[in-house]
């Protein structure tokens, strides 16, 4: 499945990701999230990518897994570290299992203790690209970051490169996670004034515990807004419930005020669990946000 048909010829275009199951546990119970998450009709599945090629098995499996019941996946590869040799067998095992489209990012030094990167591995995901579009014919996509990447200059800076990164051949864009609407329309905007054309989908993650919620906005540079921050100071953090549903009414809302400013897609992270994505997606679809409509004029 080529992602970029369908954003070429539906909108909104649903997508949700995934990343390979940790441990044995995990990997029970991946299959059922996955039929669980499926029954909601997503427009396609992704699965990341451990940086340096870790956990690369399980990424395969994932994503053989979602192969094997037809759904439409994409598969990352986050090539941090990677000697070419390496990036050319992945791609060439993803190619093998029908993949059809590749999201590539750099990644990051992975936590491996002694983790050395290989001397001819890429510094910069624009190169990745490059090398990829040379080599195979897969649709390629990459990575966006509405509040700026956290080792970038600047914004500016920021989505210079990432028009390299569609110079090079990446054909969409899914945007790191945001709490602020006005983030990611201020930041297409700004990347349609730089010259970036192709789709820029919003990535939601729906809060689901508080403490990991104030983690992943740091690792990820995404700001907690004074009304997420009340939000969160409010809801007693050991009731999970309570969170749960803080967290889908609050990724809800920000989904709805995102189509109707006609993002052209949702990219929900699931952080591998299904019931508030299953929740947001139902609340969504009965507001008929999912209602299929011709090809977007705002993309
Ligand atoms: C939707 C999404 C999915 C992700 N999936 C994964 C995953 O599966 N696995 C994983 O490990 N990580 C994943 N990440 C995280 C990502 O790997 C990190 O954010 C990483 O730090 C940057 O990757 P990138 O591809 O954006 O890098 P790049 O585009 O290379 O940018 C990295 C930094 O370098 C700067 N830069 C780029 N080009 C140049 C240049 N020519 N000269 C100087 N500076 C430059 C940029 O401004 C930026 O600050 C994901 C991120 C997003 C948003």
């Amino acid at each position: 499945m080529r992602v970029t048909r369908l954003y070429d010829s539906k909108s909104p275009v649903l997508s949700m990701e995934f990343f390979p199951p940790r441990n044995e546990k995990a990997e029970a119970g991946f299959g059922t999230i996955v039929d669980e998450l499926f029954e909601m009709d997503p427009d396609y599945m992704s699965v990341t990518f451990g940086a340096g090629g870790s956990n690369r098995d399980g990424s395969y499996q994932a994503v053989k897994t979602m192969m094997d019941k037809s759904i439409p996946t994409v598969a990352y590869l986050a090539g941090y570290g990677m000697a070419p040799e390496e990036i050319i067998e992945v791609l060439d095992r993803y190619r093998d299992m029908g993949i059809k489209t590749i999201f590539v990012i750099r990644g990051d030094q992975p936590q491996q203790e002694g983790f050395a990167p290989h001397p001819d591995s890429f510094s910069y995901a624009s190169d990745l690209i490059a090398f990829i579009k040379k080599r195979y014919d897969f649709t390629l996509g990459c990575a966006g970051y509405p509040e700026g990447h956290q080792e970038a200059e600047s914004l500016e800076k920021d989505i210079e490169y990432l028009k390299a990164k569609v110079d090079n051949g990446a054909e969409y864009v899914v945007a790191q996670t945001f709490y602020d609407n006005r983030f990611y329309f201020d930041y297409v905007e700004r990347c349609r004034f730089a010259g970036v054309t192709v789709p820029i989908i919003p990535g939601i993650m729906p809060v689901y515990s508080v403490k990991m919620a104030r983690i992943l906005a740091k690792v990820c540079g995404s700001t907690i807004t004074p009304e997420l921050e009340a939000l969160m100071t409010e809801v007693d953090p050991d009731d999970k419930q309570a969170v749960l549903s803080m967290g889908m009414d609050f990724a809800t809302d920000q989904c709805r005020g995102l189509l109707n400013g006609g993002a052209p897609g949702l990219h929900l992270y699931t952080m591998d669990r299904s019931s508030p994505t299953v929740e947001v997606v139902r609340r969504l679809r009965s507001e008929n946000f999912f209602r299929e409509t011709k090809v977007p004029t705002a993309r």
